[in-house]
C-alpha cells in the first residue's frame, strides 16, 4: 500500500477531501494529479509514489489544528466567531477603476499590487480565467500589476489553488497568495512542517466563504442561457457590474446575460461541495489578511462595493497599514459587534450550525474531519439540531440529477427573487441572535472543542 492509497482510503474515499489541490503541489514527484477539474475535481495517482507521505500529512481533509496553526500569527485577539485576529476595518481600495472591477471593496487586489510593488514579493497566486477558454477559471501566477487587475472578482467554482505549489517549487522567490480558508489550512499545515515555505510564501490573503461550488453550477447557467457550446462565450464574470454585480456571460456575438448575485445563489441549494457543510471557518481563520464582502458601507454608496477586512498576523496587519499610509485604501476601524452582526447569518451557520451538522454525521457513523477548534460556548437547543439535520438531508436531495433537472424547469426570474427573500429573512433572525451575543447580552465565550 504506497502513502497514496492511504490518502485515498482516509480522505478521498471518505469523502473528506477539499478539493484544495494541497497533495498534487506538494507530491515532490509529481504523482497526483486533479481528475476531471469540471466534474468532481478529485485527486488522482499517476505514480510512482515514494512513500514521503507528506500528501497525506499535510492534508485538511480529516484534521486541522486551529490552534498550533495560528500560534505563528501572534494575533492579539480572539473570538470564537471570528478567530484569531488584530483588527477590523470596513475598507475600499482608493482607486475607482479597481473598486469597479472587483468582488467587493477591491482590497485583495490592492493588497496583492502593494505586496509586488514595494518590492516585498516577487509574484503573486491569483484565480483569473484560462486565456483560450474564458469561461474556465484558472489558478495563474502573475508577476505583473495588469495580470493582477485582471485577476480581481471571486470565481465561484472549486479550484485546487494549492496545486500551483508544483509550480513555486520549480520558481525562486517570494509569493502572495489568495485563496479560499480550506486552501490555507493546508498551505499553513505545510509551513509548519516545511519552514522554508514560510519564507516562500510571505502573505495568505483569504477570502471569506460559505462553500463552493462544482463547476456543474456555472454550466447549469450556460444551459439556462441556451449556450449549448462555451466557445461561443467570449467573456464571462461572476461579479459584473455595480456591487454586489451579476453572473454576466457575453457571447462572442455580442449578445451578453446575466443573472444576479443573490440569484446565483439558488445554486447552493444544488451544487454545494458536500465537505463544505462540515467546515467551520467562514473567515480565513489562519490567513494573514482575511477579507470579505463589507454589506455595511463607509459610505452608503449604492452599487460600489467595500469590504470587510480583518488582519490577523503581524505580518498582514503591516501590509494592511502600509497600504493605508500609502493611500491605497481607504477604511473605518469596525467594532467586533458590526463585524459579527455583518455576517450573521453565514457565521451562525458556521459556528453554531457547523458542529451541530458534524454531531449528526458522527451519530450517523458517517465520516467527519477531525478539528480543533474553539467555537461558541453555549449549547444548541434540540430544535436546532432538527434544522440541520433536516439541512443535511434536503441538500442532498436538492444534489441529485432529479432534483437539478427539475430546477431547470423554474424561471430564474423567480428564483433569483426568492432567493433573495429567504436571505433577508435568515439575517433578520440570526443578528437578533448574534447580536444579543455580541452586545454581551448571552455570554460570548467559547470552548476548545476537538471532534470528529
Ligand atoms: C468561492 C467563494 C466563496 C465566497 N463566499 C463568501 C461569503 O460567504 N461571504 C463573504 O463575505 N465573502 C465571500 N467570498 C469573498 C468575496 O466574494 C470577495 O472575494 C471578497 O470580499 C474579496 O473582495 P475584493 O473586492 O477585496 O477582492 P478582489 O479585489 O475582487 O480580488 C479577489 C481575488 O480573489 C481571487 N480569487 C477569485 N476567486 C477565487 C477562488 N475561487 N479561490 C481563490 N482565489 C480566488 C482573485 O484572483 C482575486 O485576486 C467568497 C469568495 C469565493 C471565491
Amino acid at each position: 500500500m504506497t502513502d497514496f492509497d492511504y490518502l485515498q482510503k482516509n480522505v478521498i474515499d471518505r469523502g473528506l477531501c477539499l478539493r484544495c489541490g494541497e497533495c498534487v503541489g506538494i507530491c515532490p514527484t509529481d504523482a497526483i494529479f486533479v481528475k476531471d477539474f469540471a466534474g468532481l475535481c478529485l485527486p488522482a495517482y499517476k505514480g510512482p509514489c515514494v512513500d514521503c507521505s507528506l500528501c497525506y500529512d499535510l492534508c485538511p481533509g480529516d484534521k486541522v489544528d486551529f490552534p498550533l496553526l495560528a500560534r505563528e500569527s501572534h494575533p492579539t485577539r480572539h473570538s470564537p466567531y471570528l478567530g484569531d485576529y488584530r483588527r477590523i476595518f470596513y475598507a475600499r481600495s482608493t482607486d475607482p477603476e479597481i473598486v469597479a472591477g472587483a468582488a467587493s471593496g477591491g482590497i485583495a487586489t490592492e493588497l496583492l499590487l502593494h505586496a509586488l510593488e514595494s518590492g516585498r514579493v516577487d509574484g503573486c497566486v491569483v484565480v483569473d480565467f484560462e486565456e483560450n477558454r474564458p469561461w474556465m477559471p484558472a489558478v495563474k501566477v502573475v508577476r505583473t500589476r495588469e495580470e493582477i487587475v485582471r485577476a480581481a472578482q471571486s470565481k465561484y467554482a472549486l479550484l485546487p489553488v494549492a496545486a500551483v505549489l508544483k509550480r513555486l517549487k520549480r520558481d525562486r522567490g517570494r509569493y502572495a497568495v489568495v485563496a479560499l480558508p480550506c486552501q490555507i489550512h493546508g498551505l499553513r499545515m505545510m509551513q509548519q512542517k516545511i519552514p522554508l515555505w514560510r519564507e516562500r510564501i510571505k502573505y495568505m490573503i483569504g477570502l471569506y466563504c460559505m462553500n463552493m461550488l462544482f463547476y456543474e453550477a456555472t454550466r447549469s447557467l450556460f444551459e439556462r442561457f441556451r449556450i449549448r457550446d462555451p466557445r461561443r462565450i467570449a467573456r464571462m464574470n461572476y461579479r459584473a457590474g455595480a456591487y454586489p454585480g451579476n453572473f454576466e456571460v457575453e457571447e462572442t456575438s455580442g449578445r451578453s446575460h446575466r443573472l444576479s448575485k443573490f440569484g446565483f445563489n439558488h445554486l447552493t441549494f444544488f451544487y454545494t461541495m458536500p465537505r463544505c457543510l462540515t467546515c467551520t471557518d467562514q473567515t480565513a481563520e489562519l490567513a494573514d489578511v482575511a477579507v470579505g464582502d463589507g454589506w455595511k458601507g463607509i459610505e452608503r454608496e449604492r452599487g460600489v462595493g467595500q469590504s470587510v477586512v480583518i488582519t490577523r498576523s503581524v505580518a498582514g496587519d503591516e501590509l494592511f497599514e502600509s497600504a493605508f499610509q500609502a493611500g491605497l485604501v481607504a477604511r473605518k476601524e469596525l467594532a467586533l459587534a458590526d463585524a459579527l452582526r455583518m455576517h450573521s447569518n453565514v457565521l451562525d451557520y458556521k459556528k453554531r450550525g457547523g458542529p451541530a451538522r458534524v454531531k449528526i454525521l458522527r451519530r450517523l457513523g458517517r465520516p467527519v474531519p477531525v478539528y480543533d477548534q474553539d467555537v461558541p460556548a453555549e449549547p444548541l437547543p434540540w430544535h436546532r439540531y432538527v434544522v440541520e439535520a433536516l439541512l443535511l438531508l434536503g441538500l442532498r436531495v436538492l444534489s441529485t440529477r432529479l432534483a437539478r433537472g427539475l430546477l431547470r424547469l423554474v424561471p430564474l426570474a423567480i428564483l433569483d427573487r426568492g432567493v433573495t427573500k429567504i436571505r433577508g429573512v435568515w439575517r433578520y433572525f440570526t443578528r437578533r441572535k448574534i447580536g444579543r451575543r455580541a452586545s454581551g447580552k448571552v455570554a460570548a465565550g467559547g470552548t476548545r472543542l476537538v471532534w470528529g
